[in-house]
């Protein structure tokens, strides 16, 4: 059976962002894609209405039901909606110490809209940074949960706290032009892409993206290789994203 990577994530009914992105960029990176399902949301392309969270124990009872009889080989996170959840992922981790782990630490959907408590979960995010493999915060996310404006400083903070490796995503970055990636390993930087920014705003570019990785690294990758197979690859995506029927952000075409 082929590599899988166990996805603890939200529902999005667009299909843009959360599971669906993540079931669909794991199955396109070659892996398969598990998921525990960390909560519902009430969302379109525009904007989050709400959402209700899954229990620690329905949580943990989901993923411990696959880890029986799916080869996992990668951990992938992306909304956890409470602090409840990622203490019941850090336990998780905790007792499988061989799975390797994608950090996506989200706040707020792309749209703007709350995902939970932005000050509890930036705190509870510390338990699992130096459980990661690699983190993937855009640049919001990274002074959210560093305090600190400078990216390098942030960048750095991260490592201070534990991190492994860090790939900062500059799409929120003031650069008319492009967008700069830059990943960095134990606190240097090994890569740096730099892609033109396409048109318009994109409901689930994140998840995809840490979501391509997590697949790749469950077959073998290493972290830069997988870096940039899923940057070549979003990119491709996201040209060919749809824009809904009204004016919302442009869901990604994944496959
Ligand atoms: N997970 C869920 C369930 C979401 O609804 C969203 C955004 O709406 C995200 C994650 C983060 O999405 P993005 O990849 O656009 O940052």
């Amino acid at each position: 059976m082929r590599s899988t990577v166990l996805c603890f994530s939200g529902l999005d009914p667009s299909g843009g962002a959360g599971l669906q992105a993540d079931i669909e960029a794991i199955g396109q990176s070659g892996a398969h894609a598990a998921i525990a399902c960390t909560a519902l949301t009430i969302q379109n392309s525009q904007q989050v209405f709400g959402f209700e969270a899954t229990s620690k124990e329905l949580l943990l009872a989901q993923a411990n039901a696959v880890v029986k009889d799916l080869p996992i080989r990668c951990v992938k996170s992306g909304m956890l909606g409470t602090t409840d959840n990622i203490s019941a992922l850090a336990q998780f981790l905790g007792e499988h110490p061989d799975y390797l782990y994608v950090l996506d630490p989200v706040l707020v959907a792309n749209s703007g809209g709350s995902l939970g408590d932005q000050a509890t979960l930036v705190q509870a995010f510390k338990s699992l940074i130096p459980l990661a493999t690699v983190i993937t915060p855009n640049t919001i996310e990274l002074r959210a949960l560093t305090g600190l404006n400078d990216i390098h400083e942030a960048t750095q903070a991260l490592f201070q706290m534990g991190a492994q490796a860090v790939l900062v995503k500059g799409g929120h970055e003031d650069t008319p032009d492009h967008i700069l990636n830059t990943l960095y390993v134990h606190g240097e930087i090994v890569s740096e892409t730099r892609c033109p920014r396409l048109d318009g705003e994109f409901h689930g570019s994140g998840c995809s993206l840490a979501s391509f990785i997590a697949g790749r690294l469950a077959q073998g990758d290493q972290i830069k290789q997988a870096v940039h197979h899923a940057e070549t690859w979003l990119f491709g995506v996201l040209e060919n994203a749809e824009t809904p029927v009204v004016n919302g952000q442009k869901i990604p075409k994944r496959f």
